[in-house]
């Protein structure tokens, strides 16, 4: 059987799958039917096979893991909390709903004390979910644990869990939900872990069956044959040997100049983007630094991570965006108010950063003193950036702490039309292709239900990045692109042709993009860009710009 969905990267893989099971529901707030000694004991018993399950995979796993899981199995059997949740039931409460708000106390005190003991915040409910999972008898959710290599099937995975995949585990992944342009996906991508997202349908598949995922054509075999498993194997042995061709920078095949820069949004991508020949960073997402942090980083704290990322460039430029929090990207020291019917149109980015000054000042203050530390050649710019007012703000409030490169990421339509009046005065623009294709479509970014909008091959999105592209050369500013879009081969040559000055990717991308660029001169990809503005679909731009010249 062939599931379809949308691939990320072009990588692909054969291998027994995994399927992580649906996150649960919070328990009910029902009175228990059963008498208080046979409930009690019925979560004693969860809580101490959750306990024992932890000490086990600890003692199996070794070094720092071991003491992670070991502190979880103390959880499960602090004697507070279980007192808490004995009385909790003795009041008439299920067993499960006693172990969900007992160990929510438990989160919400130790997210009070803040420091090292709010960052275990995280790991209380983990212990209180795989509970309440023993408790229904359902698998424990998360990712699941394996020795060896899989292929992991999922629903939908949160950024944090797909932040957690260990890529010399996971072989590739396949999931219900997602977008392309997800966060999912690009963290996926940046750990070269080939992906199919959106397939759409509910997936019944048996775990240790073997699957072929294949993210260039977007597909998932299910129970292949021993033909299509060789032919699969040739195909990966032939891609590691592509990838090992020498580092070279950017260039087209009359010579002209496209720096590739990297997307990194953690230490292992700078290293990894080094590795690669990345020629800078044309997007640090400093949110994805400190994602999981419970209580905000200090100037200091952030001044350490900083230089860390800009010691690995020297002399290169490094572009590094400011927190975009909010919408697909939360972070829990931020505050956002209360939960909005359409995130990805509300407090996000800038906007977010405006409400919370105190942040961005911070944040800005200590880019600028890892600059001065590093003399690194540091820009800096702003996310979901509306307008000449709100770019205006961001440059002041830029230059008053002392950061001297400072532009904006366009990612929303409003910003790409009105590009001639900001770049009168901030010092470049990086188009971010993922937001830009989602707003200027109307489709959002983290459904895979409608692929055809999502896809920033659009004449639609292609056209707003013209416009962007016009106004830099007109203000001799220069034009970047840092959405997906430029790890896509030939989309990337579709892109230098209307004008972008440079193309930032994930770096496992960076092999295909130097390739492709090398086959094309400017006056082709011009003509390329040109037939593609004239498509009436994504698909049709896409084939338009693929007939040869
Ligand atoms: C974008 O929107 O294209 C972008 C580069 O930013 P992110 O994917 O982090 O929103
Ligand atoms: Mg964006």
């Amino acid at each position: 059987m062939e599931l379809r969905g949308v691939g990320v990267g072009r990588g692909l893989a054969v291998g027994p799958v995994l399927c992580m099971p649906d996150p649960l529901d919070e328990p009910a707030l029902v009175r228990r039917t059963t008498d208080v000694a046979t409930e009690v004991a019925a979560t004693r018993a969860a809580l101490s096979a959750v306990a024992a399950d932890f000490a086990s995979r600890g003692a199996v796993v070794g070094g720092t893991a071991r003491d992670i899981l070991e502190a979880s199995a103390l959880m499960a059997a602090d004697p507070t909390v279980l007192a808490d949740v004995d009385d909790r039931i003795a009041h008439g409460l299920t067993g499960e709903r006693a172990v969900f708000e007992a160990f929510r106390v438990f989160e919400s005190a130790l997210v009070e004390l803040g420091g090292r003991m709010a960052e275990r915040a995280g790991d209380v409910r983990d212990v209180s979910r795989r509970v309440v999972a023993h408790l229904r008898g359902v698998p424990a959710p998360g990712i699941p644990q394996s020795a060896v290599p899989y292929i992991l099937c999922a629903g939908d995975l949160s950024p944090a869990d797909a932040a957690m995949l260990d890529p010399a585990l996971v072989l590739a992944l396949f999931t219900r939900d997602g977008g392309p342009s997800s966060h999912t996906a690009i963290l996926t991508r940046a750990r070269a872990i080939p992906a199919v997202v959106g397939i759409g349908a509910d997936l019944q598949l048996v775990d240790g069956e073997t699957v072929i995922v294949d993210a260039a054509a977007g597909t998932v075999l299910i129970a292949p044959t021993a033909t299509e498993i060789a032919d699969t194997e040739r195909r990966i042995a032939e891609r590691a040997a592509a990838a090992s061709v020498p580092l070279r920078a950017g260039e087209l095949a009359d010579g002209t100049r496209v720096p590739l820069l990297a997307n990194v949004g953690t230490h292992a991508d700078a290293a990894a983007a080094v590795a690669l020949g990345a020629e800078g960073v044309g997007l640090l997402r400093t949110e994805l630094l400190f994602f999981d942090w419970v209580v905000a980083p200090t100037v200091e704290e952030q001044r350490a991570q900083y230089t860390e990322v800009l010691r690995r460039f020297p002399g290169l430029p490094v572009v590094v965006r400011v927190f975009d929090v909010g919408a697909d990207k939360p972070l829990r020291f931020v505050p956002t108010g209360p939960p909005e019917p359409n995130p990805a149109l509300g407090n996000r980015g800038l906007r977010a950063l405006r409400r919370n000054e105190w942040l961005l000042r911070d944040q800005l203050t200590a880019l600028a003193m890892a600059q001065e530390e590093t003399g690194a050649d540091l820009r800096v710019m702003a996310p979901m950036v509306n307008d000449a007012e709100d770019a205006a703000y961001f440059v002041d409030l830029a230059h008053e702490l002392g950061v001297l490169g400072v532009g904006m990421t366009v990612e929303v339509p409003s910003l790409a039309l009105l590009a001639d009046q900001v770049l009168e005065f901030s010092d470049f623009a990086s188009v971010g292709t993922n937001d830009l294709t989602q707003y200027t479509m109307a489709a959002d970014r983290m459904l895979g239900s409608f692929p055809q909008y999502q896809d920033p091959w659009h004449p639609a999105v292609l056209r707003l990045v013209k416009a962007v592209c016009d106004a830099g050369a007109a203000a001799a500013k220069p034009v970047g692109i840092c959405g997906e879009a430029a790890a896509d081969a030939r989309l990337a040559v579709v892109l230098v042709g209307l004008g972008a000055s440079t193309l930032s990717m994930t770096p496992v991308a960076m092999a295909d993009v130097r390739a492709e660029l090398a086959l094309h001169t400017l006056d082709e990809a011009r003509m390329l860009a040109a037939r593609a503005l004239q498509g009436r679909t994504a698909a049709d731009s896409r084939a338009r710009a693929s007939v040869p010249l």
